[in-house]
Parts: C-alpha cells; structure tokens; sequence
C-alpha cells in the first residue's frame, strides 16, 4: 500500500506571532518556521505502517515555497522514503490546495492519503475533506486509532457522544488528531540519510492546476488586548460588581 502524506510549513507553535502593520498578514520575517504538528502525526502514522509492513512506500508533498524543502527534509528524516514539492509563492486557498494534492494522487495513485486535521497557522480544517470530495475517496477525519483490516481501514473518531469507528474502503483519506500517535524525534544519523533521499519539485503549472482563489483575506487584527483583573474584598463586593458594573446578574 502506498500512503501520501500532506505536509505544511507553518510558523512554529513557540513562536508569538504579530501582525504587520498595514494588516494584510502575519509577519514572518525572521520567524522560526516548523512541520504542522498535526502533519507530524500524520508522517508518524504513515512511518509507523511502513515499520509493520502495512505500507510499502510513504511519500510526502507540500504545497509552498522553496522553503518548504525544510519541513520535506523532516519528513524524510522521520523516515518518508520520497517528497515532493509543489513550488508556489502564493497564498493559495484550501481549495487550490486541495486541488494540487489531488493531482499528485492522480499522478501517485496511493492508497491512502494521510493529512493532518488542520493547519496551526489558519486553522481552516478543510483541505482533508475538499481532497476527499475531488477524489471520491472515503474520509475518515480527525483519527485517533487507524486499523488497517484488509482492503478497509477502521478509523476511530471522537465525537461529542464519545468515540465513533467508521470503516472506509480503500483508496480512502484520513485526517490526524494530536491523540492518534506521538512523533518521534529525528536522530542524527537519519537527517543525514534524509538529505540523500529524493526532493522532486514541481509546479501548480506543471500539474495544471490553476492558483486563482475564490476568497480573498480583507483584514489580519491582533486579538484585542485584555483588561486587567481586580481582586475583591468581600462576596457583597463581588456581587456588586457582577449586578452594577459587569451588569451580568
Ligand atoms: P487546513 O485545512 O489548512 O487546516 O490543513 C489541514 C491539512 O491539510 C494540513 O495538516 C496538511 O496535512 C494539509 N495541507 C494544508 N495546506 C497544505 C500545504 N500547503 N501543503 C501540503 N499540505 C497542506
């Protein structure tokens, strides 16, 4: 079985992000970039089936600029066997996105397509399920247990009510929540064995798929600033406060 993984290059969960000052994004000049930490358990489950003899080829891709070889090369040393990149400077949508990812699977006819639920930077939580709608696949979101039985895959979900299972017939798409596995560390010897594995690139032309959004980003605001708290001195003065102040009782 052969399993795509979708990776992202994101800004480093650590990392206190600010806005520019004309409010068209985030700044990231000098900023720590990282693998999106639900990309990671997504490359970890993929590893993890490839160790148990499930899968017999793990490819990752990403979509973004050339950059994003960093995280390709994480990938690869986390123990990805081939990446390949989608170069583009744009920001694109999730649909766009989706739409290259879907082309690759055209190209790579996987089995498996492994995502992580939703990207620390935009938190869309979409590409998984747009990728699942262009390709027909069946769709098991936010996995916290993924059994391989056959030619079906049982993934386990949290849901409100508890813990749901759905059974998906292969080729099928899965998104990672941050229960499902815990990464592994890159040791040394293995980002060095990762710089020799293959990077191809390629690009939205080459795949022929078009970059064009359908939405637009109008405005980036910082959260406003919170007020500080202040102690009270009795339950009369906090009930006070609550009535004729906050007006909340
Ligand atoms: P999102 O829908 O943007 O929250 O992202 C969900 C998941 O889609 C991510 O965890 C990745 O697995 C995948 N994804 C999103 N953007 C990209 C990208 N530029 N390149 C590769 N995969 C991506």
């Amino acid at each position: 079985m052969k399993v795509v993984v979708a990776v992202k290059r994101v800004v480093d969960f650590n990392v206190k992000v600010r806005v520019k000052a004309d409010q068209t994004g985030i700044d990231l000049a000098n900023v720590k970039m990282a693998l999106n930490p639900f990309c990671e358990v997504a490359v970890e489950e993929a590893v993890r089936m490839k160790e148990q003899g499930s899968a017999s080829e793990v490819v990752v891709v990403s979509v973004g600029p050339t950059a994003a070889q960093e995280q390709l090369r994480t990938a690869l040393a986390l123990g990805a066997d081939r990446a390949i990149l989608v170069e583009s400077n744009e920001d694109l949508s999730s649909l766009a996105i989706a739409k290259m990812l879907k082309a690759v699977v055209d190209r790579e006819q996987p089995q498996l397509v492994i995502l992580g639920k939703q990207a620390i930077d935009s938190d869309n939580n979409q590409t998984g399920q747009m990728l699942a709608a262009l390709t027909g696949f069946a769709q098991g979101t936010f996995a916290s247990k993924v059994e391989l039985a056959g030619d079906r895959l049982n993934v386990s979900r949290e849901i409100d009510s508890g813990m749901q299972t759905v059974c998906l017939k292969l080729p099928a798409i899965v998104t990672t929540d941050l229960r499902l596995n815990e990464p592994r560390y890159a040791s040394l010897p293995n980002i060095m064995k990762a710089k020799k594995k293959p990077l191809d690139v390629t690009t939205p032309q080459a795949l022929g798929v078009s970059t064009a959004s359908t939405n637009n980003t109008v405005k980036v605001e910082a959260p406003a600033v919170r007020s500080a708290g202040i102690k009270v001195k009795s339950v009369a003065e906090l009930v006070e406060k609550l009535k004729n102040q906050a007006k909340v009782i």
